[in-house]
């Protein structure tokens, strides 16, 4: 899979000992500039965005949409297609609601326009393909701005500073990223860069959590970068067990799966400090994050357009009713997406924070394809489904997945296939999961002509059928 080189990923790929060394002369420069001009700027806009007032954050959408639906008309055979069959002009726009009248599109529709929905060459040098691996079940590929990340760093900084992070502390990161054990055998890895801390999320049994939770406490005043899942398990563990938190942890940031208040709650209470969660996609469409005050969502104004609409299409506007967000995302430039249903589900608070004051639009209980499902390893530790959402060809010619597992440290992943599919795409999944899986889970491949839905028609990631109390905790519940 092609990616960009950019300042972000560049160390990432280097040898130990190269990272090493960068690591320590770099160490005294602070991180901002570490993460060049991109970020900065926008960390320095975003400082007063967030504050704007409605009216003011409205002539900013809208000179956001108008850019993007310019770009969408003028060089996109899809986009222009579309706006010429409703008779929708990009640059007659006079209100951020006027897009209404354009259809909205899903992942399915990107799937079977992607060569018609691109500005630009995709073999630029500045254009990444990536993949939303498993959401929904569905891999989703298409194509993006190598330069994303700074952007979307810079919303993710200026959002975690609401809970008391400052840039360039330590991070103590469980978020699915494969981790080697070093020569002690801890499951750790240091990015200078960033000056995280990266535990596996794959090897979570009570005596690698035990060493993680050891070494956490020697880094200084840090904040926990986790799947709600990964963190639960950890304050479940030291719960079971008797010990103490950190005292060195100043906060805990949970991203990327869904947020159950019993579970939030019972891990502040076991590390003593505020829990903070953000909402976004690899799509890079909405992003919203919560307060200093307030565990509601407060929709970020310009990283791109946000609505939410009802079964019928029509925006949500009374409080209490629930919605579907639909975006339209201003950073992404190589492929727009314009009115795409995310197929995550909110209910609509208000549209100002009667806490802070910000004037965003405000929602709670997002639902969707965030799951916590898990699967069990040999050791009866868990695993976080949301681990193995694979953000590279993992899955390309693969039409759906599941897991399926039975007994611990087994499981069977079974695959609709795509066109085209075929031995070769079997290793290169064993490959690549396993990578991941380190023989905490042997995984057979089964084909299988289409995955069925659950009984109230959600979409299962993980077909869990070990008996409970076969593991720590219920695999998909909350605790
Ligand atoms: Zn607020």
């Amino acid at each position: 899979m092609k990616k960009a080189i950019s300042r972000k990923n560049i160390l990432q790929s280097a040898p130990a000992f190269l990272k090493q060394t960068v690591g320590r002369l770099l160490e005294p420069v602070p991180v901002q500039w570490l993460l060049g001009r991109t970020f900065r700027e926008h960390r320095e806009r975003l400082r007063s965005a967030q504050w704007w007032k409605a009216e003011e954050a409205r002539k900013h959408q809208l000179a956001g949409l108008r850019a993007i639906l310019a770009l969408a008309y003028e060089r996109t055979i899809f986009y222009r297609r579309q706006f010429d069959a409703v008779g929708f002009q990009p640059h007659g726009l006079q209100s951020p609601e006027q897009i209404r009248s354009l259809p909205t599109v899903d992942r399915n529709v990107i799937t079977e326009n992607l060569a018609d929905m691109c500005t630009k060459s995709v073999s630029a040098r500045d254009v990444d393909q990536i993949s939303t691996g498993g959401t929904s079940g569905s891999p989703l590929y298409f194509y993006a701005n190598a330069s994303r990340s700074a952007v979307e760093y810079a919303y993710l900084t200026s959002s975690w500073a609401r809970a008391g992070y400052k840039l360039g502390m330590p991070m103590a990161v469980l978020r699915g990223r494969v981790v080697r054990a070093d020569r002690d055998g801890l499951y750790h890895e240091y990015d200078p860069l960033l000056r995280h801390h990266h535990y596996s999320s794959f090897h979570m049994s009570d005596e690698n959590m035990g060493r993680y939770i050891e070494h956490i406490a020697t880094i200084g005043p840090c904040y926990l970068h986790v799947y709600p899942s990964t963190v639960a398990a950890l304050a479940r563990f030291l719960r079971r067990t008797g010990r103490q938190a950190p005292a060195n942890v100043r906060g805990i940031i949970a991203e990327s799966e869904i947020v159950y208040p019993e579970q939030r709650q019972m891990v502040e209470e076991v590390f003593g400090c505020r829990y903070f969660s953000c909402y976004g996609h690899t799509e890079k469409i909405v992003l919203a994050a919560e307060c200093e005050h307030a565990t509601d969502y407060h929709v970020w104004p310009i990283y791109g357009y946000f609505e939410l609409l009802d079964e019928d299409g029509q925006p949500v506007t009374t409080p209490g009713r629930r919605g579907e967000i639909v975006g339209t995302g201003f950073i992404n430039t190589v492929m727009p997406f314009i009115r795409y249903r995310t197929g995550d589900w909110a209910t609509y608070v208000a549209d100002r924070c009667e806490a802070c004051g910000r004037e965003q639009p405000i929602i709670r209980d997002i639902r969707g394809h965030r799951t916590q499902e898990v699967l069990i390893a040999a050791d009866g530790s868990e695993i976080p489904w949301t681990a193995l959402n694979m953000h590279d060809d993992t899955f390309v010619r693969v039409r759906q997945f599941q897991f399926m597992q039975k007994m611990r440290g087994k499981a069977v992943l079974r695959v609709v296939p795509g066109k085209g599919f075929g031995e070769h795409d079997i290793d290169r999944i064993q490959r690549n999961l396993g990578r991941k899986l380190d023989s905490q889970l042997m995984l057979s491949v089964e084909l299988i002509e289409s995955i069925p839905l659950s009984t109230t028609g959600k979409v299962i990631y993980v077909d869990q059928r070990i008996p409970q109390g076969g593991s720590a905790a219920v695999p998909g519940r909350p605790v």
